[in-house]
């Protein structure tokens, strides 16, 4: 079906009068300053993200009011209010302190969807502790590893992933000193070497003054997605509240009276920036799904926790679309008024699908675990163009750019002025969220710099409206015959056709056009793989794409690898199609 290229808002689109409606108004305010403004700083001075998030609420008139929702199958709910937190994060951080843990150490997390890993985080974050939460499905290895290179000192986990998953790499972690164990089921724990996290906690205060951190101060250490390569651990510091704070704001206009629901996992940065620290601010209650995806489940939590703003990934999108229809049909949302979407591109046919199915369009925003919060953003008041990422939020200087020289260093880059042409994208320093290093790769964070602008490894073009459209990223684009191929332009036709769930494409080395095109897909819910069905997509791309740019080879494959926080592993298909060692898959979903 052909959709309009814009979906144009009107008043009626607007359930609450969202934040911002003028553009260049807003972009021409100092939002940096108006959103420090907004936060409290602490008493002596300083700045701290779990302070900002939690105490300043607990003080005032949101001390009852439900912070965050745990939800799980079968479990009744369990809610903490903002006072609550404030309680148990002041224990915790009492808890490092008799440890002898204190500001500019290291603490993991590694466990489900837990309260314990809330308060953990935020406890970790007022006690000047940097933390990293790590995705509770990865094996030893990834573990070891992410510890070792961070030189964790204290490790939260619940008993059952400490017997499978730590015990046997405990010996190769010689920083480790501390590692507290969480009760799955609320009794004790009593494993040797180990702390218990109840016993800790039960004796701990409940009165503690935040540690006075500065804005430059490390808090947070997330590691990459490892869509591209081996996973980088990505230096945040306290400063970036003010990114948080104002991101909650203009990029998911999240208002005091909202519910809602970020699906992502603390294991990577979306989880914590918008899962943790973003809705707290906002002082809105956030609901945490203990479950893994479940396309009835999830709409059915959309319609009884009567979530108003939606936060969630193409992958999510994707499977929701790939099931029955009718599972949606089943539900009404009354209450949602805001879907946004994060982590790959959105294809225009899923902008449609929101439209569609839920009765809201997805709003596309990009950002990256080294930008710390979202950057370029499609927002309620403003027209979409699906499949574009929308425009540089207010603070932000966005821009394309072409390098100089091929291997330079530093980088040599020039700004594209016209619009429509390709080119990297690039932001100029000093949002109060960008990251401030690689760990120990120091020579790899300064290649992403060229002067004033940070260079983002992701291809895009900007159109003479202002509005951001990715390519690919750039290690993925496909040089064919003398064109450059974006695999996303590709990937989003071939979703048009009504049998594909999903489409990953790669450049295969071919003697006569350099690479060629081919396609990965994967089907819908009852769609059956046949011979006369990769001719129909074939044909299909070849009419809309012209033969250049359509694929020339098209596969089925039930799935496409992704990584734990859903993206399409791009070189993993490539590896696997030319038969090369396919590199690092500690972050490959369903990997060990
Ligand atoms: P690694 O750096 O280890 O290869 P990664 O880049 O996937 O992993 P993340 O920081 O989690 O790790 O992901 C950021 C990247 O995800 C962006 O650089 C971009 O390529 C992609 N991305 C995020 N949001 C969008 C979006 N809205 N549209 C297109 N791409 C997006
Ligand atoms: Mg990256």
């Amino acid at each position: 079906m052909d959709h309009p290229a814009v979906i144009h808002k009107t008043a009626s689109d607007l359930r609450l009068p969202p934040h911002w409606a003028n553009y260049e108004a807003v972009r021409r305010e100092d939002v940096w300053g108006m959103a420090r403004q907004a936060l409290q700083g602490l008493p002596g001075g300083g700045l701290n993200i779990g302070f900002e998030a939690v105490d300043r609420h607990a003080g005032g008139a949101l001390r009852e009011h439900c912070a965050l929702r745990f939800v799980a199958r079968d479990q009744p709910a369990l809610e903490l209010s903002y006072g609550e937190l404030a309680r148990l994060s002041n224990r915790f951080a009492n808890v490092l302190q008799g440890l002898g843990i204190g500001k500019g150490d290291r603490l993991f997390v590694l466990a489900g969807r837990l309260p314990a890993l809330y308060v953990a985080v935020l406890g970790a974050l007022k006690n000047g502790t940097v933390v990293t939460p790590l995705f509770s499905a990865f094996g030893p290895e990834p573990i070891a590893t992410r510890i070792a290179l961070g030189a964790g000192q204290v490790l939260v986990t619940t008993e059952a992933l400490y017997q499978r998953k730590v015990r046997q790499i405990r010996e190769r972690l010689p920083t480790l000193r501390h590692v507290i164990l969480v009760a799955e089921d609320d009794g004790d724990t009593d494993q040797p070497g180990t702390l218990d996290w109840a016993r800790l906690m039960a004796s701990a205060s409940e009165q503690f003054s935040t540690v006075p951190t500065q804005a430059d101060d490390p808090a947070l250490l997330h590691f990459t997605s490892g869509t591209t390569g081996t996973p980088k651990g990505a230096l945040h510091v306290h400063g970036a509240v003010v990114t948080h704070y104002a991101t909650g704001r203009y990029a998911l206009d999240l208002h005091a009276q909202d519910r809602f629901w970020c699906t992502a996992d603390p294991g990577w940065v979306t989880g914590t920036s918008y899962g943790i620290i973003a809705p707290l601010l906002h002082g809105v209650t956030s609901l945490i799904d203990r479950e893994e995806f479940d396309a009835e489940r999830w709409y059915s939590l959309l319609e009884q926790e009567r979530i108003s703003v939606w936060y969630t990934a193409p992958t999510a999108i994707r499977m929701l679309m790939k099931a029955p229809v009718e599972l949606a049909q089943r539900h009404r949302w009354p209450a949602l008024r805001f879907v946004a979407s994060v982590g790959e591109p959105l294809n225009p046919q899923a902008v449609w699908w929101g439209q569609q199915v839920l009765g809201l369009p997805i709003h596309d925003n990009w950002w990256q675990t080294e930008t710390g919060g979202i950057m370029i953003a499609n927002t309620p008041a403003f027209d979409i163009k699906p499949g574009s990422m929308g425009r540089p939020l207010p603070g932000i200087e966005a821009c394309i750019v072409e390098h100089l020289e091929a291997e330079g260093e530093p980088p040599r880059v020039r700004v594209i002025e016209t619009p429509d042409v390709e080119g990297e994208l690039a932001l100029k320093r000093g949002w109060p969220s960008m990251f401030r290093g690689y760990l120990n790769n120091e020579a790899r964070y300064q290649k992403c710099f060229a002067g004033e602008l940070y260079l983002t490894g992701d291809l895009a073009r900007v159109d003479a409206d202002g509005y951001y459209w990715f390519v690919g990223r750039a290690d993925d684009v496909i040089k064919s015959a003398g064109h450059l191929i974006g695999p996303f332009e590709v990937e989003s036709v071939l979703m048009e056709h009504p049998a594909v769930a999903e489409a990953g494409v790669i450049g295969k080395p071919d003697a006569l056009l350099g690479e060629l095109v081919k396609a990965f897909v994967s089907l819908k819910d009852g769609q059956v793989a046949s011979e006369p069905l990769r001719l129909d997509i074939l044909a299909h791309a070849r009419k809309r794409l012209g033969a250049a740019v359509a694929p020339k080879e098209i596969a089925f494959l039930p799935t496409l690898p992704r990584t734990r926080s859903g993206k399409i592993m791009r070189r993993l298909l490539k590896a696997r199609e030319l038969g090369l060692p396919e590199g690092d898959t500690s972050t490959l979903e369903g990997g060990a």
